[in-house]
């Protein structure tokens, strides 16, 4: 009796944190955030976090301070508006991509996603016949024109004042127009239950994490929205080993390199590497762009699946 109390308590205690319990608990990277600028005091007793991006962590609960459990609608008000003043933009160098993957695993993890199911998926390119392949990471282009956008009968999907296009699964219905009408193939449906659905049930939903997953509706890239908040790169664009990803503001003409940390001018690195959108006739005004797979920036023998190409 004692001990359902004892456990009762800490069940309460780790709730008024914004915390869920399962195996571990379920901590959004807002309040491991506060967490980490909490001043310790005397250590105590330590619990097992699980962050949005995957990590299992112990915290001390002395580090641990009340978080403001943001009540869905100001979310969803602020995840609508989005961050004013900027207008984000992506750069792919695709002659830096040797298939690493490591980011296509870092946006599942922030996004609550099974390994089979893609945000941004790494292709295998060859344009003709006798041209060397390569590899092409490709998430959601966060067109300026969506096609997307405009066949949501209920408003769910929409275009945010920095660019970037999200779902809100409270309004979603699952019709799936929004996924024939993207040319990209960038949006996913959720047949399932999503992974580890348990541990998040209790989460508030964050437009601009899109989590938790909602069975039944659809889900794409969001350029990581809730780490952009944070002043934090893209999951995928800060988990590349290989400096494939630079990711910035077109308003300041700057974009940084998610693996060496420099910035650089948007402008200068689309004009001197002859950068492009993927299918500019359409319109769609995608805000990735790629630059070409020209001079490989590691040896390359012909084989792009040999194993010393990877990694
Ligand atoms: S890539 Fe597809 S899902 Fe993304 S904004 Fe463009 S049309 Fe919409
Ligand atoms: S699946 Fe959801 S987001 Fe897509 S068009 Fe239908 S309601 Fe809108």
């Amino acid at each position: 009796m004692k001990e359902e109390a004892s456990n009762k308590s800490r069940r309460n205690f780790l709730k008024s944190f914004g915390v869920t319990v399962g195996a571990a608990g379920v901590v959004s990277s807002f309040s491991l955030l506060s967490a980490a600028k909490a001043a310790a005091k005397e250590p105590g007793e330590t619990v097992n976090l699980l962050t949005a991006d995957g990590q299992l962590v112990q915290v001390d609960k002395n580090q641990l301070r009340p978080t403001v459990n943001e009540p869905l609608d100001e979310l969803q008000q602020r995840g609508r508006e989005g961050i004013a003043g900027k207008s984000f933009v992506m750069v792919i160098d695709l002659s830096k991509c040797r298939n690493a993957r490591k980011c296509m695993s870092a946006c599942q993890n922030h996004h609550q996603l099974r390994a089979d199911q893609h945000h941004i998926n790494v292709l295998q390119m060859q344009d003709a016949d006798h041209t060397a392949p390569y590899f092409m990471p490709k998430p959601c282009q966060h067109c300026d024109n969506p096609p997307c956008t405009k066949v949501c009968p209920v408003d769910a999907t929409f275009k945010r004042q920095d660019g970037i296009v999200l779902i809100d699964n409270e309004r979603c219905i699952g019709c799936r127009f929004c996924i024939a009408a993207c040319p990209y193939s960038a949006r996913i449906f959720q047949w399932t239950e999503p992974k580890d659905a348990e541990k998040y049930k209790d989460l508030t939903y964050n437009i601009e994490a899109n989590v938790p997953q909602k069975k039944g509706t659809v889900s794409k890239c969001l350029f990581s929205a809730d780490r952009l908040r944070e002043d934090k790169l893209p999951s995928c664009v800060s988990a590349c080993p290989n400096g494939v990803y630079y990711f910035g503001d077109r308003n300041e003409d700057a974009v940084t390199n998610g693996t060496s940390g420099e910035t650089v001018r948007f402008s200068k690195l689309i004009e001197e590497n002859a950068g492009y959108t993927l299918m500019e006739e359409l319109g769609t005004k995608p805000r990735v762009y790629y630059l070409p797979p020209k001079n490989r920036a590691f040896e390359f023998n012909g084989d792009l699946l040999n194993e010393e190409n990877l990694h």
